[in-house]
């Protein structure tokens, strides 16, 4: 029996666009995650953020933040399964929900670190990030 519900491609048009943090807890760590910045920047359309060398919003550790588009989900989140360099790595969504997209929807890397903090993250948010990319892969 056919049930009636939305397609799978209906039921993911919400996410709107993806965030990668890469924490560094060590400076070896730190030393790690440039290795892997570089070698996202050479294969990757992405936006790449700034190192985040204290601690901001929800994060547990110092990280920087790689923010991409849906197209960009399938070859990168299955690339970082063997690359991260053996790094703690949070990929969420945003749907518009931050909260949830945080401490429900995500997918970890490695360790699970705590969210900090979550009730300052809004339930609801209707800003739709523009993704600009920085990075100029060669291949
Ligand atoms: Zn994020």
């Amino acid at each position: 029996m056919l049930s009636e519900h939305p397609s799978a491609e209906t039921e993911i048009s919400r996410i709107g666009s993806y965030h990668a943090h890469v924490y560094f807890r060590t400076p070896e760590e730190r030393a790690r995650a440039e290795q892997l910045r570089a070698a996202v920047a050479e294969r990757f359309s992405v936006q790449l953020g700034r190192w985040h060398d204290r601690l901001i919003g929800p994060h547990a550790a110092p990280m920087y933040q790689i923010a991409f588009a849906r197209e960009v989900f399938p070859v990168f989140a299955a690339w970082l399964m063997v690359h991260r360099n053996d790094l703690v790595i949070l990929l969420h969504p945003n749907t518009g929900q931050p909260r949830r997209d945080h401490q429900v929807n995500a997918i970890w890397y490695g360790e699970v670190l705590p969210i900090m903090n979550p009730e300052q993250l809004p339930e609801f948010s209707d800003e739709a990030e523009i993704i600009t990319p920085n990075t100029t892969p060669a291949r």
